[in-house]
């Protein structure tokens, strides 16, 4: 971290910021000319936020060098993680991984439909919100435990790993006991109380990118749960909201990009809540899988004019098969597997 005084800063200014920061334990490097004062710090500055040093009288302008996110960052960890579930199913390899299955999960029937149609086209995990964070308190709001508990049979059943989303942390019990995949959603990508507690868990946790959030306050969501020792988390870029309106989000494509430069992290792509429209799915998939994202998470309903929720968002089975063909056409023309 580079800190340079204003103009007009007084010696006793300096020794007074510089003196809080040897407090710190951190070193000071002097590298003033004679117009300006200017020093670097050395130390773990992950420790300080640069904004708080704003409230010494004399400093002029702070610039980070390097990230505040360690644990989360390429310099930390150079190779990718790659994080393993039952039957052989890789997040972070060469392996184009995809998680399908509705929005809500809404009763054993509908669930084991649709599981057994995307087991049947390649999908490797089944995904279906229990707990559903809806804009209105009015809308169906999800089966809860019950569930949790549906997923978990029709997962066993199909043998596939399911993956949904915690509302809050006084739910991760239940979940470690139904759930292979905890979902965080973007609505809680900031609920710093959850993330610590699924840091004490021993699931991997996928980390929907926030509705307004940065990169950079991606990564630090995912450096609370790998601070409290859960290295196991997965990415997912969800669309971000910007000034658009045609579609649900704006799909940042090019944060997979800045994802895997800055982090070892794997990262998928959501473009069932990106895009809110399932004639759009295919060809955002396709340029997920071309961008370098390790998989996909996407809506899928065998009836979705009636489903609880989402539906216009959710691609019918027929249309999910068709695309995993042309996903993995390409696939093999990019040297990646999709099994
Ligand atoms: C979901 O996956 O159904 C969901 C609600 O996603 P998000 O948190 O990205 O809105
Ligand atoms: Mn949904």
């Amino acid at each position: 971290m580079i800190i340079q005084m204003k103009q007009n800063a007084t010696k006793k200014q300096y020794e007074k910021v510089t003196g809080y920061l040897k407090e710190k334990q951190f070193e000071i490097r002097d590298v003033s000319s004679a117009h300006v004062m200017v020093f670097g710090i050395i130390g773990d500055t992950s420790r300080i936020d640069p904004h708080d040093l704003y409230a010494f009288d004399g400093v002029g302008e702070v610039t980070r060098v390097s990230t505040p996110f360690k644990k989360a960052s390429r310099s930390f960890k150079r190779e990718d993680t790659i994080i393993k579930l039952p039957g052989g199913v890789e997040i972070g390899s060469d392996m184009f991984v995809m998680m399908a299955g509705p929005c809500s999960v809404e009763s054993e029937e509908q669930l084991l439909t649709i599981a057994k149609g995307v087991k049947a086209a390649g999908a490797h995990l089944l995904r279906g919100g229990a707990y559903k964070p809806r804009t209105s308190p009015y809308s169906f709001q999800g089966l809860e435990e019950e569930g949790l508990k549906i997923l978990r049979r029709v997962g066993d059943q199909t043998g596939l790993s399911v993956v949904t989303e915690i509302p809050a942390a006084d739910l991760l019990p239940v979940f470690e006991r139904y759930v292979d995949v905890i979902q965080v959603g973007a609505r809680n990508m900031q609920n710093f109380h959850l993330l610590k507690a699924l840091g004490k868990s021993t699931k991997p946790i996928l980390l929907k990118r926030g509705l307004s959030a940065t990169i950079e306050e991606w990564l630090m969501a995912a450096e609370y749960i790998m601070a409290g020792g859960n290295e196991q988390v997965i990415l997912c870029e969800r669309g971000i909201r910007t000034y658009e309106k045609y579609t649900r989000n704006t799909l940042d494509i090019s944060a997979v990009l800045a994802v895997r430069e800055l982090s070892h992290l794997p990262v998928i792509i959501d473009p069932s809540h990106a895009a809110g429209r399932w004639q759009m799915i295919e060809k955002l998939s396709m340029a997920s899988l071309a961008v370098g994202a390790h998989g996909l998470i996407v809506e899928v309903h065998h009836d979705p004019e009636h489903a609880m929720s989402d539906g216009a968002q959710s691609l019918k089975i027929p249309k999910f098969k068709s695309m995993m063909t042309s996903l993995g056409q390409m696939a093999d023309v990019l040297g990646l597997r999709m099994k």
